[in-house]
């Protein structure tokens, strides 16, 4: 039986935080991206119900018996989406996390008219100027927003990685002003390394994966 103490060490941490900070407890995302069904079972049975995946193809070859067996999973896609992987992403996944540009709405909100599924979808800044991790600039996010209401996207908040190795809790705070500034509820942010930070500055989702699986090959 593999060990899942991490899982309740990350909870309880996880509920303190966000009550330091006066917020509910956020969703804890297990970010399985390269771990196989083995590592990903005992997490289930102890009740994790929400798994984030950073690639389209290598969650839909993982998922598809997973979730044969696990109906009520809730799927999260984490990482950077190319537009001509949004049907199948859309197909898959319950949340889309990594909604930022115009040309990735448009392919969103046609996939979304020729399915009927309406992932809830967060748009990822790109908080610590870091192009290349994806996001939106701060400066662009108002009209990325209204190009993703007005293509009809179920826009639920937004989401940031901040640059690594530098204290995040500004960055956080950062997502968190923009967040209500737009009037969103949704927060996703914090990862192995500052989840508990992210909570307090409340997060509704944080993105926890080495911290639960151990480090990834
Ligand atoms: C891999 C990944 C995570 C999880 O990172 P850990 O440090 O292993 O917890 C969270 N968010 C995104 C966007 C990722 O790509």
């Amino acid at each position: 039986m593999p060990d899942t103490t991490p899982l309740t060490d990350i909870r309880t941490r996880l509920a303190a935080a966000a009550k330091l900070g006066g917020h509910a407890t956020p969703t804890l995302i297990a970010v399985s991206k390269t771990y196989g069904p083995d590592a990903i079972e005992p997490l289930l049975a102890a009740g994790v119900t929400d798994f984030g995946e950073n690639r389209v193809q290598e969650a839909q070859g993982k998922w598809a018996g997973l979730r044969a067996r696990w109906p009520d999973v809730h799927l999260h896609l984490i990482g950077q989406l190319q537009s001509n992987k949004a049907a199948d992403a859309v197909a898959l996944f319950d949340t889309i996390h990594s909604v930022d540009r115009p040309s990735l709405i448009a392919a969103l909100a046609k996939a979304m008219q020729s399915s009927g599924r309406r992932p809830d979808c967060f748009v990822q800044v790109d908080v610590g100027d870091e192009p290349q991790k994806g996001g939106v600039a701060p400066g662009d996010l108002a009209a990325l927003l209204d190009t993703a209401r007005a293509a009809g996207l179920p826009v639920v908040g937004l989401m940031a990685v901040p640059p690594a190795g530098i204290e995040p809790a500004p960055f956080f705070a950062l997502l968190a002003k923009l967040a209500r500034v737009h009037e969103l509820t949704g927060l996703s942010m914090g990862m192995s390394a500052d989840f508990e930070t992210a909570a307090q500055l409340g997060a509704t989702h944080v993105r926890v994966g080495s911290a639960l699986f151990g480090s990834r090959a």
